[in-house]
């Protein structure tokens, strides 16, 4: 061969290396915008996907404001799974910046599971973005992160579809064991009242009548208004408990709690889960968690 030749494969092979997707020969990195979406994520990806997230455990997602970290991650990031339904507010900020390399996924709005509608506050009206909250809403997130992954890594399509299949499973049988602990609590007792509006789908889910003192998504939290008509309420039908979740001041919950002298339990997890060590380090402990601490305060029967 002429060093001529030579020179010429060797530009046809440079332009051929260039000319692939940027992470044929790198691994794909993914970002999920908050920890619930990341653990899904990663069910699915395995070890072929890096797999990181925006906003950390405890801090709360509606109301997350992206950090230089945060920003110098995505500029090395192929996909974003975030939920949608504006419980991200921020993520227009990664859409002003994001490029051709760039995919931003709406997990919840392509899920194939049906939204339910605010019925309080400034959002009523539009979906509720937390369909995670039935493990049903979960197993449609995990069709859209498999059918998304096998896009972009269409050769390993066949390992994500066999572990979306494997969690779509587990999360069937989550469910059947959360209704069964659940289902201890007599009728009468299922009403669960929460600082934000976020547990229509899983009251949906396991019959439970569900209202928060605020609506859903970046509301005005415990505003003097929603109080008074909150504390009205709860003298006039007394439920067993009231109850916090991790992510949202207990600050209004707390003066509730007082007031009514209704008894005050939590946390619950629902826009983030635990630190490793905590009760909720994953999302099948997650709703076991809750699952326990709806038990115990809502006069769920014991074992014999
Ligand atoms: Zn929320």
């Amino acid at each position: 061969m002429t060093k001529r030749v030579t020179w010429m494969c060797t530009l046809l092979f440079v332009a051929l290396i260039s000319a692939a997707p940027a992470y044929a020969n790198t691994t794909l990195r993914v970002i999920a915008s908050f920890s619930v979406m990341e653990e899904l994520v990663k069910r699915v990806a395995g070890d072929a996907v890096s797999v990181n997230v925006i906003v950390p455990v405890g801090e709360d997602v509606h109301r997350w404001e992206l950090t230089p970290p945060n920003v110098l991650a995505l500029e090395e990031t192929h996909i974003v799974f975030y939920n949608g339904l504006g419980l991200e507010p921020w993520i227009r900020h990664i859409e002003a910046m994001s490029d051709d390399q760039l995919t931003l996924v709406e997990v919840a709005k392509k899920a194939d599971y049906a939204p339910l509608m605010i019925s309080t506050g400034q959002y009523k009206g539009e979906p509720d973005p937390h369909m995670w909250m039935d493990p049903a809403g979960a197993a449609a997130y995990i069709d859209v992160i498999a059918a998304t992954l096998a896009e972009h890594l269409p050769k390993q399509a066949d390992v994500f579809y066999a572990r979306a299949e494997e969690a779509r499973k587990a999360l069937t049988t989550l469910s059947s064991e959360v209704k069964e602990r659940l289902d201890g609590i007599p009728q009468t007792n299922r009403t669960l009242i929460t600082s934000e509006a976020s547990f229509g789908y899983f009251a949906r889910a396991f019959s439970f009548q569900a209202q928060g003192i605020w609506g859903v998504n970046h509301e005005t939290q415990g505003s003097a208004q929603a109080m008074a008509k909150m504390s009205e309420q709860l003298a006039a039908k007394r439920p067993s408990a009231l109850f916090f979740e991790s992510t949202t001041p207990s600050i209004h919950m707390d003066a509730l709690a007082r007031e009514t002298s209704i008894p005050l339990a939590g946390p619950l997890y629902v826009d983030s889960l635990s630190r490793a060590d905590g009760p909720a380090a994953n999302y099948s402990t997650m709703l076991r968690h809750n699952a326990e601490v709806l038990h115990t305060a809502l006069g769920g029967a014991t074992a014999e």
